[in-house]
């Protein structure tokens, strides 16, 4: 095995905190990040400033600031990545309210330009590279496959493509705000195959990726949500609260799993428990109006890790 140093990290399942800076427009916002340790260690402050939960400490295994590059972020993920290579399934995703640098972090802001990419294309970028040049006497196969699980359906997600394309001809701008809305309450799952063919042991290997990027995790309020809004709303709560049920059962090294309580989970099952290896992106918005979006969040993120 090449790729070591995956195995000296404890255990099979970790939590990488990410703060998103403020925006430009947004600089005379205060924040609710109060410090970040260099060992992952995090607090935050309660901007009321009253009651006894003025500030809270969080442990993860790494905080990102808000001066984190795409390239840093990445370096920190690139052996669970290319652990894909040696035959093992790694699941890793993005987690928290909608405006928190979710698709920042596994997409990136803008395509065109290297600096920008996120996770996503940086790992197919390194595991098509790695696949074609290293020397090994196994030859792989990379394949990609792209889905939305909305409202607890799976489509594919070239399917939706060309449905937004037509509804681009007619109206461009409609197509776009869709696009975008619907990104927030849809979860989207980037998978890759590898399969390695060994001629010297006449052996294969298979290994997963899956990047997900989850709907956002901002609860709606009951009292505003009807019709369409609301049924989607159940469903994204429904979903991210079995991704956190699966996640606390293999972090307590549970017996039973319930993976069959979302279609997400089951999509995902693979890549979830058994020897393979989960990353989980906390993203958080530093603004005080997102405080108790935030502490939540980091509630979430505390139970499973
Ligand atoms: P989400 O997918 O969680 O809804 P986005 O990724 O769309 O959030 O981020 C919301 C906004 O913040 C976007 O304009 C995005 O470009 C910006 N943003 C997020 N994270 C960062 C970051 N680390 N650096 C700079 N801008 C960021
Ligand atoms: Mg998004």
């Amino acid at each position: 095995r090449l790729y070591n140093e995956v195995q000296d990290l404890k255990g099979n399942i970790r939590v990488y905190c990410r703060i998103r800076p403020f925006l430009p427009g947004q600089s005379k916002k205060q924040t609710t990040i109060e410090y970040i340790g260099e060992n992952g260690e995090l607090v935050v402050s309660n901007p009321s400033k009253q009651g006894k939960d003025t500030h809270r400490l969080f442990k993860f295994n790494k905080v990102f600031s808000p001066a984190a590059t795409q390239e840093e972020v990445f370096l920190d993920t690139q052996p669970l990545i290319r652990s894909v290579l040696d035959g093992y399934n790694v699941c890793i995703f993005a987690y928290g309210q909608t405006g928190s640098g979710k698709t920042y972090t596994m997409s990136g802001p803008n395509v065109s330009s290297k600096e920008d990419w996120g996770v996503n294309y940086r790992a197919l970028n390194d595991l098509f590279q790695i696949s074609q040049t290293r020397k090994s006497s196994i030859t792989y196969e990379v394949g990609v496959q792209m889905v939305e699980i909305y409202n607890e359906q799976v489509r594919d997600l070239l399917v939706d493509v060309l449905e937004l394309m037509n509804i681009g001809l007619m109206n461009r701008a409609v197509g776009a705000t869709a696009l975008n809305e619907r990104s927030s309450r849809s979860h989207s799952v980037l998978t890759v195959h590898v399969r390695g063919a060994d001629l010297k042991t006449n052996s294969v290997l298979r290994g997963s990726l899956h990047l997900v990027d989850l709907a956002g995790s901002e609860r709606v309020d009951r009292s505003e949500a009807t019709g369409d809004r609301l049924r989607e709303a159940q469903h994204i709560n429904k979903s991210l609260s079995a991704l956190g049920d699966v996640i606390f059962a293999l972090a307590q090294k549970n017996a039973h799993v319930p993976y069959r309580n979302s279609k997400l989970t089951q999509v995902l099952q693979s890549s979830l428990g058994g020897q393979a290896k989960t990353l989980m992106f906390v993203q958080l918005n530093p603004d005080v109006e997102s405080y108790s979006e935030t502490i939540s969040t980091l509630k979430f993120a505390e139970r499973v890790s």
